[in-house]
């Protein structure tokens, strides 16, 4: 039991790390390049932001379980990771939050998906299952949020409007997170994210 906790919280902690690695630098890149056309994205207001939290995390709760309760055993690592990433994603807004003009949140695009999933599977050799669960929690974050996001950023500036695709994404994400728990009953070399 302790054995779990302490390799759930290592797991958590090691995830994170690249993500918060990856994510930062790929903000920071967006602001430094970004025509400052493109560089509309405000600081969402203070009351609005636990209310926000919340719903994220309920997002990270409902897409964790629906991996875990698919996987070979139920465990509670992929809820807490689920959990974590989501509010992760949030991380691009801080430049704003800092008064400085940045894009509308330039993490919440497939290039980030790609290079995030990217690093986590090569640095620290996770399973394809941890790649497939950060794209659920992509989804499931999209699914939460409103206003606009750059799907193509960097390739396209364009914004789309998150709440013309809700439904697909409430869906997708679920879909993504049960295939991640199925991809556990497949493959059996550690790290494992429901195995210690
Ligand atoms: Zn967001």
């Amino acid at each position: 039991m302790m054995n779990s906790i302490r390799g759930s919280i290592r797991e958590v902690l090691e995830v994170s790390a690249v993500f918060i690695a990856v994510g930062l630098t790929f903000t920071a890149v967006s602001v430094l390049t970004s025509d400052i056309h493109f560089k509309i994205g405000t600081f969402r207001p203070i009351y609005s932001i636990p209310p926000h939290l919340v719903a994220l995390s309920a997002m990270g709760l409902a897409v964790g379980f629906a991996t875990s309760l698919f996987s070979i055993r139920f465990s509670m690592r992929p809820v807490i990771l689920s959990v974590v990433l989501m509010l992760l994603f949030d991380l691009d807004h801080i430049p704003a939050a800092l008064g400085i003009p940045q894009p509308i949140r330039p993490a919440h695009s497939l290039l980030f998906l790609g290079v995030v999933v990217l690093a986590e599977l090569i640095l620290l050799k996770k399973p394809i299952e941890t790649g497939v669960l950060i794209g659920a929690a992509f989804l499931g974050h999209l699914a939460v949020d409103t206003g606009l996001f750059p799907l193509f950023y960097p390739f396209s500036m364009q914004y789309y409007a998150l709440n013309s695709i809700y439904p697909w994404l409430y869906v997708s994400a679920f879909v993504l997170a049960i295939m991640a728990g199925l991809l556990t009953r497949f493959n059996t070399r550690p790290p494992n994210f429901v195995r210690n």
